[in-house]
């Protein structure tokens, strides 16, 4: 199911909740208010974060399942509810509070009629479901391997690769606890450090033992054949042939302009700052999904979904105008 076949529905002013992100955690959120009888609208500009990934791991009852195919059959259960709405846009600005009610400006996508048009609408309660991006280090080459051969997370790839030959690139202190952990899927690990890491003697014994390949020279440029192979060029001259390149990536906030005009509290992790309930340090405004947690995954976009739904219906339930 398409979102812009869902978007048929009738575009309304006011919601109860309007969620800026329609992927893992907000239609997770979606859904547990669409079955809590609230009018939601889902704004989704539609890059989840692991969009190119063949597939996912470590969901129960859908490992190695193709994450597009878990948000489309997700967005196909939110058709069945009247009062929840996706469509497909940006949203570009926010302004209110709990008190008055927050509007929302958005440009609605419309891929069927190639059009573009701007929407306001209001919602008493407002969710941030909206993710980050991973900053690839600038390396020639890399972004055509990205995700396919260049790896930032073992536990979502590893399984699926073992036995093949990998690098880890880790000019820092995660190399040793990097190497450590790869080396469970496979022998033939390349620790690629550009002569920026000190082991300890017992390190360097452990990392023999474990049949890791400490190599010092810089990295240049990746070149190789896509879905099958990569070429890590060093500096030394050497070109070795890889399945991948297992990367610690930094990433940064989407919509992180917005959050600072908010007024929300940005952690010094880099994440938007929450409570229990995922709720940000402005009442009435909450944050779910990669963008509050560094344990970034399916499961947990999901689960934060469902948690802050609870919250979100009862805060509802408790104002004097509710009542149907
Ligand atoms: C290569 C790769 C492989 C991965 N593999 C796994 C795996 O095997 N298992 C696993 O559990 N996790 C995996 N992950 C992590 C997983 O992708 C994330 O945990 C998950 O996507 C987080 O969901 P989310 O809803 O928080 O954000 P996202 O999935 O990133 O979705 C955010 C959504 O918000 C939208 N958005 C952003 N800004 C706006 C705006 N202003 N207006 C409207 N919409 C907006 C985006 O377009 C996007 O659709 C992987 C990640 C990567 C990068």
């Amino acid at each position: 199911m398409s979102i812009s076949s869902i978007a048929k529905k009738r575009i309304d002013n006011q919601y109860d909740v309007v969620i800026v992100g329609g992927s893992f955690s907000g239609l997770s959120l979606g859904l547990f208010l669409g079955n809590a009888m609230r009018k939601v609208l889902i704004i989704d500009a539609n890059c989840p974060r692991n969009e190119y990934s063949q597939v996912m791991f470590n969901l129960i009852g859908r490992n190695q399942t193709e994450p597009t195919q878990l948000l489309h059959d997700a967005r196909k259960e939110l058709a069945e509810f009247e009062h929840v709405t996706l469509q497909r846009g940006v949203a570009t600005h926010v302004s209110g509070n709990e008190k008055a009610g927050f509007s929302l400006r958005y440009e609605l996508l419309d891929l069927e009629k190639n059009s573009r048009q701007w929407f306001e609408v209001k919602a008493k309660q407002l969710v941030f479901a909206s993710g980050v991006k991973d900053i690839l280090p600038k390396i020639e080459g890399i972004e055509t391997f990205w995700p396919e051969h260049i790896f930032h997370c073992p536990y979502c790839i590893a399984y699926g690769i073992k036995g093949l030959p990998v690098a880890i690139y880790s000019p820092n202190n995660e190399a040793y606890m990097m190497a450590k952990i790869i080396s469970k899927w496979t022998g033939d690990v390349l620790l690629l450090t550009e002569d920026k890491v000190k082991f300890s003697e017992e390190e360097l014994v452990e990392l023999a033992r474990l049949n890791v390949n400490v190599n010092t020279s810089e990295v240049e440029k990746i070149t190789g054949d896509l879905g099958d192979y990569i070429e890590l060029h060093l500096a030394t001259g050497e070109c070795i042939s890889r399945r991948g390149l297992f990367i610690h990536l930094p990433f940064h906030l989407n919509n992180k302009p917005l959050f600072v005009k908010l007024g929300l509290d940005i952690t010094e992790e880099g994440l938007v700052g929450v409570d229990d309930h995922y709720q940000t340090s402005k009442a009435g405004i909450y944050a779910i999904g990669d963008m509050v947690t560094l344990i970034q995954k399916v499961s947990h976009a999901i689960h934060s979904g469902n948690a802050a739904g609870f919250a979100i219906d009862h805060v509802l339930s408790m104002l004097v105008d509710d009542v149907a």
